[in-house]
């Protein structure tokens, strides 16, 4: 039997439909969540990510303005307007669009934003919390493949599963996220050796390569559950993931597609995040 696909999409929507409904509550008592998300320079695809969260935050009736800065700013000046934002009572969340120009530490900029508005989960303090279970922003991508994953009950204690990828954003937390649920992780990357015989292992197959199509059935297990995190463009300029779709299906018990996977779900754990910090920083 063909895998059953796991639509983001949907899963996305029915999400954001319970946090409009939770904003209008909170907008009765005075609060409305509002993002800032800076963005440098005029690299189309950040333009074109930081758009759709611009979207998605009016759907669900968050409040949010981008800051658009040239591509020749300073480290420092950067650094100065988080610390500004960082101050300023009516921005709850503040995301700095990735990647930033070569000549601005990306780490540095990471680790001056006030952890409290760190909707997007990559301070090490948000980052160390989660490792240690307690409550924490977490990284939005991993947050989300939670979701789905539960969405389908699809059981993750006690299951081998295999992360291929181990960037900060993506694939590392994920293995923490999936650890924390009681799986048996196991990370692969590019200089994993025999890479078939480890994912052919894996009950739920977690695939953030960045690489077109690369991971086909051959890669998977029977009946296992494959997440393909992989955003790729195709010569024809079509969006399409690491995993071979048409081919896993065949073998796999659950499969996401791209577009309309883990993307949508993405935007949407940077809503819930929001949601949050505008609710903690509120309490204070
Ligand atoms: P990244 O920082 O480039 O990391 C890629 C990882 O893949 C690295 O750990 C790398 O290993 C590993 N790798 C590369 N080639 C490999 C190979 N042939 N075999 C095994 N492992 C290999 O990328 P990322 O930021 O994690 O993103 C991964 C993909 O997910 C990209 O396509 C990105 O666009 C997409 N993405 C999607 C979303 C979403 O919301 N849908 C969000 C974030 C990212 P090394 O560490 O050894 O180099």
């Amino acid at each position: 039997m063909p895998a059953e696909i796991i639509n983001g999409q949907q899963l996305a929507k029915e999400l954001r439909d319970n946090m409009r409904e939770e904003i209008v509550q909170l907008k009765e008592t005075g609060l409305t969540p509002h993002l800032t998300v800076i963005l440098i320079g005029d690299d189309p695809a950040s333009h074109s990510y930081v758009k759709g969260k611009e979207k998605a935050s009016a759907e669900v009736g968050i409040s949010s303005n981008i800051i658009r800065l040239n591509a020749d700013l300073s480290e420092q000046e950067l650094l100065n307007k988080i610390v500004e934002l960082n101050q300023d009572d009516h921005v709850h969340g503040i995301l700095v669009q990735l990647p930033l120009p070569n000549h601005i530490d990306e780490q540095k900029v990471i680790e001056t934003i006030d952890p409290a508005k760190d909707v997007d989960g990559f301070h090490p303090i948000n980052i160390g919390r989660m490792i240690v279970g307690q409550d924490a922003f977490l990284p939005c991508t991993p947050y989300g493949i939670i979701q789905m994953l539960k969405s389908k009950n699809i059981v993750i204690e006690g299951k081998h599963v295999v992360v291929i990828g181990r960037s900060n954003i993506v694939g590392k937390p994920m293995g923490q996220l999936l650890l924390n649920e009681n799986a048996t992780v196991t990370y692969c990357h590019s200089r994993t050796n025999d890479l078939k015989s480890i994912t052919n292992q894996a009950d739920i197959l977690i695939v953030a390569i960045g690489k077109a199509n690369i991971i086909d059935s051959s890669y998977v297990k029977e009946g296992a559950a494959v997440i393909d995190v992989g955003v790729n463009r195709n010569t024809d300029g079509k969006l399409t993931g690491d995993v071979d779709f048409e081919d896993v299906k065949q073998k796999a018990s659950f499969l996401t597609p791209v577009p309309k996977g883990v993307g949508p779900m993405t935007i949407t754990m940077l809503l819930a995040n929001t949601i949050k910090a505008a609710k903690g920083l509120n309490k204070g």
